[in-house]
């Protein structure tokens, strides 16, 4: 393994000595949390250059606008004069005539930072933000720091990190100079650098072999409450599990996983989750977690971010393969590249025996009722395509639920078609047979090319109902095929401000009950006005305490329909919270739940099928 490591760079050494792109990241002269990075570019190809920022990066699914947090930008020309230029917009500069331009300088900020403040632009997802803090972390999502000039993305990058000498980089890409007060790296383009994020931070790093693969774990947990090394175990076994689930649909010698606690007086940040690259993921987690909870997590997000090295990072349509940082084009396929993702994740934990047969049905009961605070009649690919605006955005996070799903009955249908012998994972491996790294699929034409790898026209049928067209997947039909059915429960009415009541959070710092975005409200909290960003500190002047969450929810039952209620709220206000009350009638709300069961007397075909979609064997 060191062998293949150290020849890889020697190679990205000879390319760095052809024309590239000189960029050094400066961690060493940190004043103020803000990092100094120069560009040194070779000959321009015209004199009319335009330098950007992304807007966007692949995996994220927003628009982010990297280029809000540089500042002090300067241009010099070969003999060190400086540049005239035009700021286009958040992300872009524009010169003129300047062919010699040679060099460019600024300042970075750092987007952890400012996530609280959501009052001029939404917060960038932690997992692909970047984080500043000196002497302590510096989270290097690439795309933060590193810009690029049109028609130049394709020159190699020398990318130099200046950093002290008693920090270490966790990233999937090889130092090249032996120093301890430089990492240099060689990164083939400017798509290459997106993909390659960095963590630095006093060394807590863990690296062994797990399935044939080279494992580096770098942890940042800035109380010191966990070490890298108590990880170890659960990764590995999942590593291993992961491993076998794909056999030769994955090929990576090598993968980094940068996990970020977030806690102590760091920033407070609160997208949790993680963003996936070809040989590394940048996980964030809250620190306060119990060790379980964050082995459970690693299982579930981080096998997730890996099994995104089958779809999309290698099989893609030519919206993800040529990328456009500055004004990116969506695929239809979310439903494949988030869903399928999920449900990989989901599905070879069973199969794996990571966990049983009813934590599984549990999970997929979960995506059901989440799935149902989105709008299910949307056409997958539409909300897909447009996911990047307004009405469909709000909708994105049900790639995770409803997403799964499809994945989940498309699954079903093809074993039920061949009679057990293909199931969803062995369409996608023919997919990334047929494409891959180098060769995209065309967007419209996927269903077409799953047609012809599976042989089952059937497959087109299921696509234009369930996921090109707005009939909602009668998922009881399709569990129905494998032996599960699923029991309604109606509550007794309740009275509380979401219709799920599993989905209220708690927002520690305000002692409030908090809520999910995507949650529905209550028929009483549309009555009165009541946002879904609002937190609830307080109900008829009994306040949220979380040691006595109990009391609470007593009060709650003891209140009528047509009572007069009045709620204390403090609703976000330009990125302050203003304390607020509002005052109506209860209104009790019934609650159906839905829980999914194994059948206790399956016919031989269910359970013929059922075993088969549980053990993936045929
Ligand atoms: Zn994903």
């Amino acid at each position: 393994m060191r062998k293949t490591a150290l020849s890889l760079g020697l190679f990205a050494a000879f390319l760095a000595n052809a024309q590239s792109i000189k960029t050094t990241i400066d961690l060493v002269n940190v004043k103020d949390d803000k990092v100094a990075v120069t560009m040194e570019f070779p000959k321009m190809k015209s004199g009319d250059v335009k330098f950007h920022f992304p807007k966007t990066v692949p995996g994220t699914y927003s628009e982010d606008d990297y280029g809000r947090f540089i500042e002090g930008i300067k241009f010099y020309d070969n003999k060190g004069s400086e540049l005239k230029y035009t700021k286009v917009n958040d992300n872009t500069y524009a010169l003129k005539n300047a062919q010699n331009l040679s060099k460019i300088s600024y300042l970075v900020n750092d987007s952890f930072d400012e996530e609280t403040d959501t009052s001029k632009h939404k917060a960038v997802f932690s997992p692909s933000g970047t984080d500043i803090e000196q002497g302590k972390v510096y989270m290097i999502n690439t795309h933060g720091f590193i810009g690029y000039i049109d028609n130049m993305q394709d020159v190699p990058y020398q990318l130099v990190v200046q950093k002290p000498t008693d920090f270490y980089g966790t990233t999937a890409l090889v130092d090249q100079d032996k120093s301890e007060s430089t990492d240099t790296f060689t990164l083939a383009n400017y798509a290459k650098v997106t993909d390659s994020p960095l963590m630095y931070t006093k060394p807590d790093y863990i690296t062994f072999n797990a399935g044939g693969m080279e494992l580096v774990l770098g942890v940042y947990s800035p109380t010191g409450k966990y070490k890298a090394a108590d990880f170890k175990e659960n990764l590995e076994k999942m590593v291993i599990a992961q491993k076998k689930f794909l056999g030769d649909m994955n090929t990576n010698k090598k993968y980094a996983i940068m996990l970020y606690l977030s806690g102590g007086d760091g920033p407070k940040i609160k997208g949790f989750g993680a963003l996936e690259h070809h040989e590394s993921t940048s996980v964030v987690l809250p620190e306060m977690m119990p060790k379980d909870a964050i082995d459970k997590t690693i299982t579930d997000v981080v096998s997730h971010e890996f099994f995104h090295t089958v779809n999309p990072l290698k099989t893609h349509s030519e919206e993800i393969h040529y990328f456009d940082y500055a004004d990116p084009k969506m695929s239809q396929h979310l439903w494949m590249y988030e869903g399928g993702t999920e449900y990989f994740a989901n599905l070879f934990q069973i199969q794996e025996g990571l966990i049983n047969k009813d934590e599984f049905l549990q999970r997929i009961g979960e995506k059901i009722a989440n799935s149902k605070n989105y709008d299910d009649t949307m056409p997958f690919t539409v909300m897909s395509k447009n996911v990047l605006k307004a009405p469909y955005k709000d909708q994105y996070r049900n790639v995770y639920e409803k997403g799964t799903l499809l994945a989940m009955c498309l699954d079903i249908e093809l074993r039920k078609l061949s009679n057990g012998e293909m199931g969803y994972r062995d369409m996608i491996r023919k997919l990334s047979q047929r494409f891959g790294e180098n060769k995209p699929f065309k967007d419209d034409k996927l269903i077409d090319e799953l047609v012809t790898v599976t042989g089952y026209p059937q497959v087109k049928d299921f696509y234009t109902k369930y996921i090109a067209g707005n009939q909602p997947t009668p998922y009881a039909d399709y569990l129905n095929m494998v032996g599960v059915e699923i029991q309604k429960q109606d509550s007794r009415p309740i009275f509380w401000f979401i219709k799920n009541p599993n989905q209220t959070g708690f927002d520690d710092k305000n002692n409030a009950f908090a809520f999910d975005e995507s949650s529905a409200l209550s028929p009483f909290a549309k009555s009165i006005g009541f946002k879904i960003t609002d937190q609830v500190l307080a109900l008829d002047g009994k306040t949220v305490d979380i040691k006595n969450v109990q009391d609470f929810i007593s009060y709650t039952q003891t209140i009528k329909d047509g009572q007069n209620v009045t709620v204390t709220i403090l609703r976000d206000n330009a990125g302050k919270k203003d304390k607020m009350t509002l005052t109506g009638k209860a209104i009790l709300d019934k609650m159906t739940t839905e829980t999914l069961k194994f059948k206790a007397n399956p016919s031989p075909a269910e359970l013929k099928l059922q075993s088969q979609w549980l053990t993936g064997k045929k």
